[in-house]
């Protein structure tokens, strides 16, 4: 009987280039780099500027510069979804041709009126061409989508019921991020997903396209969000504050904490490489908590 040889690691950090990295882009790179570092995998940056009208111009290079003044490696050039146009095209026209799109010409304010966050199915029935102003919707199926998270464990999502059809093509042009992730992740053959617990409800809908699409689907992590005094998200959009570089070894052993990784008290009195050396050899995804919290103040 033969094995097949398991797919090589390959991680990946993808910011938006909205603002700044603050303490909750930290702790996503942190997350996503040490567990490609402890499966000895590699681990690449994906701009994920596909949404042009969130873009602030600079925070791309502001975020790269930030990154190696930590001292993160990557490998090969940063992607940039901005030049994948023709990539998710392609994916589109695939789910076009399987029936599992269609046009829908419903406003925010109409599906406001609908009081649910599921779509009514309003424009179900519409055909493409359409020549009137529309978004995209790809047709969510009467199924669960299932899958285990390294750390919040178990999963599942009724496709219909709890999700409803979803935009992949927004009624500005431009393509929506749950289509532009599915296809670069499978692009440039991501074999985990490390990134923040706010997005483990989109997760579903990731695998749901990969089916469609006939792509693999990696394994997912979702590591904990990190939340202000009032239990809110820390967003850069919403201008949290920027990590410090000159304090680095510091914001590195608060993420390493954070992260359930109980860091020694004097490890920040360490040099750069030397936190990243204990952080790889102690990193532990077993004890990362799945709630989330404050980071410490001090
Ligand atoms: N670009 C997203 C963000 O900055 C992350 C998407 C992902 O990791 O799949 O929140």
């Amino acid at each position: 009987m033969s094995r097949h040889s398991p797919q090589p690691y390959k991680g990946r950090f993808a910011p938006s280039p909205t603002g700044a990295v603050h303490f909750g882009t930290l702790l996503a790179a942190v997350g996503s780099y040490l567990q490609a570092k402890k499966n000895h995998g590699e681990w690449i940056i994906r701009m994920e500027d596909v949404d042009l009208t969130r873009k602030v111009s600079g925070a791309d290079s502001d975020i790269l510069h930030t990154l190696e003044a930590f001292g993160f490696e990557w490998q090969g050039e940063v992607l940039y979804q901005s030049t994948q146009d023709p990539h998710y095209e392609e994916a589109l026209q695939q789910l076009i041709k399987q029936s599992l799109v269609f046009p829908c010409l419903c406003t925010r304010k109409q599906l406001a009126q609908n009081g649910s966050n599921i779509y009514p199915g309003n424009c179900r029935t519409r055909r493409l061409p359409e020549k009137n102003e529309h978004a995209l919707r790809v047709i969510a199926d009467d199924i669960n989508i299932s899958f285990h998270d390294a750390i919040m464990g178990a999963q599942s999502q009724h496709m219909a019921q709890q999700c409803g059809d979803f935009i992949i093509k927004r009624r500005d042009g431009l393509f929506a991020y749950q289509l532009a992730v599915v296809v670069d992740d499978a692009m440039q053959g991501i074999s985990e997903v490390v990134r923040g617990a706010d997005l483990l409800d989109s997760t579903p809908r990731q695998i749901y396209l990969q089916q469609q699409l006939a792509y693999n689907t990696p394994t997912y992590c979702h590591l904990p969000l990190a939340v202000d005094a009032d239990g809110n998200k820390i967003s850069k959009s919403e201008g949290a504050a920027k990590v410090d570089i000159k304090n680095k070894e510091k914001q590195l052993c608060k993420v390493l904490d954070f992260l359930g990784q109980q860091p020694p008290a004097d490890l920040s009195a360490c040099s750069i490489n030397d936190i990243w050396q204990w952080a790889i050899d102690n990193w532990n995804l077993r004890t990362v908590p799945q709630k989330k919290h404050r980071p410490a103040t001090k």
